[in-house]
């Protein structure tokens, strides 16, 4: 377990944004994750629990308290079943499942961050999200003081949502685990419109498995969405806001602004339709590279906000607002962070 006071964070985040904080830990057996956060616990000293710190906005201030940075390790797969330590680094752990010939994660492929992270904001990407395949959470419980187990459908899990977002100090994800599929080598049927134009295909089509795999990440670095610490399109967060979903009264209204626009339009459950943020983003006029600061939205992608060297928190959150504000002046939708704030808000 390593130790370090007035410890930068802003490199440990993708954005390389953010101040020191008080203490850091690294942990790299479970054991010594549980251990550092029952002390913070009955210490009443603020714990904040970072893994690849690929969807963090820090605030300047840095964090007063321990930040627990959980690095264990450990990828088991037992034939369709796998399970992965918090601290396994996602992109090669999907690219070792796609190895084995199993489908379930591979359109999942290039995202930046840790294993024990994917759950809380069921990450998703492409047509595919971390909930179709979650089998359990082994975390431990900050409220019960031990370690639990629970299964998927107690997860909460909804669109970049969990009950692990929804009660961000309950809980800290020790290890996930997965039921993947043997499609003899083929991928998991292709939901994504993008995708199965790339690949020539129909949606519900299967393709190879390692096609299926390089086309995501091709498709991915084309908008800046794979991590090149010499590409600053990339020092992001990913996709800054989520894609909102309208209820149907707020869907009417917004079309009423529209004119002879056509925004996306995608069923969201009875009652609700989601819609693209980039598209809103770059019809409300804010383009591809919009800023002249030194934190611009992504010359590649509308959703990506980036740190192009020499930002700081504050410069990105004037971004962020700016765009939020011109979204909502022009339709009428309020856009939502995706990333978690550490010490600010929007
Ligand atoms: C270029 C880029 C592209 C991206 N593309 C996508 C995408 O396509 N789809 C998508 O869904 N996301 C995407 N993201 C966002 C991000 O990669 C994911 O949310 C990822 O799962 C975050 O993992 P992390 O380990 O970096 O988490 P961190 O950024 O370190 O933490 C994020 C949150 O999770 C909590 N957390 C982290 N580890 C644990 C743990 N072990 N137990 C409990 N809580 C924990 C933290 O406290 C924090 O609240 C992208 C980000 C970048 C930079």
């Amino acid at each position: 377990m390593l130790e370090e006071l007035d410890a930068p964070l802003a490199p440990l985040t993708t954005l390389r944004l953010g101040g020191p904080a008080r203490r850091l830990v690294t942990a790299t057996t479970d054991a010594e994750v549980v251990d550092v956060v029952r002390t913070a616990d009955e210490a009443g000293e603020p714990l904040l629990v970072i893994g690849g710190g690929s969807n963090l906005v820090i605030g300047d201030g840095g964090f007063d308290g321990t930040v627990l940075r959980v690095a264990t390790r450990g990828f088991a797969l037992d034939g369709t079943r796998l399970e992965l330590a918090a601290g396994e680094v996602w992109a090669e752990a999907v690219a070792r499942t796609v190895d084995a010939g199993l489908a379930g994660v591979e359109f999942l492929a290039g995202i930046p961050g840790s294993a024990g992270a994917t759950p809380v904001q069921n990450v998703g990407a492409y047509g595919q999200e971390v909930a179709e395949t979650i089998t359990e959470v082994v975390a431990y419980d900050r409220l019960l003081k031990e370690t639990v187990t629970l299964a998927g459908p107690d997860c909460s899990f909804s669109y970049r949502h969990s009950r692990f977002k929804a009660d961000p100090d309950r809980y800290v994800v020790l290890r996930v685990r997965f039921g993947l599929a043997d499609a003899g080598g083929q991928s998991s049927p292709v939901k994504y419109a993008e995708v199965a134009r790339t690949l020539g295909v129909e949606a519900g089509e299967r393709v190879d498995l390692r096609t299926a795999h390089e086309t995501v990440l091709r498709l991915r670095a084309g908008k800046g969405m794979v991590l090149d610490p010499a590409d600053h399109d990339t020092w992001s967060a990913g996709s800054f806001f989520t894609n909102p979903i309208l209820a149907d009264r707020q869907w009417g209204a917004f079309m009423d602004r529209l004119g002879d626009l056509r925004a996306p339009a995608y069923p969201a459950g009875e009652g609700f339709t989601k819609t693209s943020a980039a598209w809103l983003i770059d019809n409300a006029g804010f383009k591809k590279g919009h800023g002249s600061g030194p934190a611009t939205l992504s010359t590649k992608h509308t959703l990506a906000l980036t740190n192009r060297g020499a930002a700081t928190t504050e410069d990105l959150l004037a971004l962020a607002r700016e765009v939020r504000d011109g979204v909502r002046a022009v339709f009428g939708v309020e856009l939502v962070n995706e990333p978690v704030m550490v010490g600010v808000s929007l």
